[in-house]
């Protein structure tokens, strides 16, 4: 199913072919290809201790008062280029010139099962931890690894003023930052700069992410938090495009002093209009896309599911994060169109 929010009256990326036209591609591969892996996962014992009340949670606190900064990373616990760069923190013994800064790792117990034998088997225990960040979830009474682990370090979260959660891909794409739906996470994803890739969005139907937790979500707040997609799990390009970002983002939030820099490139801002989700089993790309990847033509087909096609609604249509192996009722793609540059 798509959910079109206001793209244009009618247009869906979903059409149902007509019979005659119709040409079934051949089933998708059942197995997924073996993913490059040129970084290991890092040593993280020293940080996973109880350092200030919460295990696998550091803070630093200056003098100067200041924004309270938090970054999170292992939210997917096979996505560790972030949990490198917060490692890298820690033991450079990066401290705020002011303010409060959290470094969290947030599904140690996920990490701990990483192999590189199967690298995508740990990306959780029992459940995805980036669908449960809503406070009506929170204090349920169902628990799960992953619940727990939220519950626990749901009191910093409930302190940052900005917060950016550290992600990776599974599929080759452009590095961006996902800004959820707030004006205040574009703003904060815009000021970090690097990438440049901005992209606005309103989450998945599975189930809240951290950026979208009630905190950061009312448009009213003065809270921020964004999530970065860095690039490929494990390239160390990722690791450099995270490093970057998180100094970015510090410098700009005056935790870190500013340096002499050269103009970063304009953020280009995008903002998702279509979540197409897989409804058969034998949904297939016509292509293998590339996330970032912009197609000019409107009505260019894209997939095929089933009886329908998928074809772009609008013209320079940018294809977000396919997903070239979804499984039924899993978000196969994200459409987006570019926002008019803010004066
Ligand atoms: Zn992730």
């Amino acid at each position: 199913m798509s959910c079109g929010t206001g793209s244009r009256p009618g247009a869906s990326p979903r059409v149902r072919a007509r019979p005659k036209f119709l040409e079934i591609l051949p089933p998708p591969p059942q197995a997924l290809p073996a993913f490059t892996q040129d970084i290991t996962p890092p040593d993280l014992s020293p940080w996973l201790t109880d350092h200030c009340g919460i295990p696998g949670v550091v803070h630093h606190e200056a003098p100067r008062p200041g924004p309270h900064v938090v970054l999170t990373a292992l939210v997917h616990g096979n996505e560790f280029a972030g949990a490198i760069v917060l490692d890298r923190l820690l033991r450079e013994r990066v401290r705020p010139t002011r303010g409060r800064l959290s470094l969290i790792f947030a599904n140690p117990e996920a990490f701990a099962r990483f192999t590189p034998t199967n690298p995508v088997a740990s990306r959780f225990v029992e459940e995805d931890m980036n669908r449960v960040w809503s406070r009506q979830i929170l204090s349920s009474p169902r628990r799960s690894v992953e619940l727990d682990r939220a519950r626990a370090i749901l009191p910093v979260i409930e302190t940052a003023d900005i917060l950016m959660d550290l992600h990776s891909m599974l599929w080759p794409g452009a590095p961006l930052i996902l800004a959820g739906a707030t004006e205040s996470g574009r703003r904060l994803a815009t000021m970090i700069g690097n990438p440049p890739l901005v992209v606005s969005d309103h989450g998945h139907k599975a189930g809240p992410r951290l950026i979208d937790y009630d905190r950061f979500s009312d448009p009213s707040g003065p809270y921020a938090a964004c999530l970065l997609e860095a690039g490929a799990h494990w390239s160390a390009d990722t690791v450099q495009t995270t490093d970057s970002a998180v100094r970015a983002l510090l410098r700009h939030s005056g935790l870190l002093p500013v340096e002499p820099a050269p103009p970063a490139a304009a953020s280009r801002q995008l903002m998702v209009t279509d979540i197409v989700t897989a409804e058969t089993p034998g949904f297939r790309f016509v292509r293998p896309f590339q996330g970032g990847e912009i197609i000019r033509r409107r009505g260019t087909l894209l997939a095929q599911d089933g009886p329908d096609e998928i074809r772009t609604p609008y013209p320079d249509c940018m294809l977000v994060m396919p997903n070239l192996r979804p499984g039924r009722g899993q978000t196969a793609v994200r459409l987006a169109r570019t926002l008019p540059t803010p004066p």
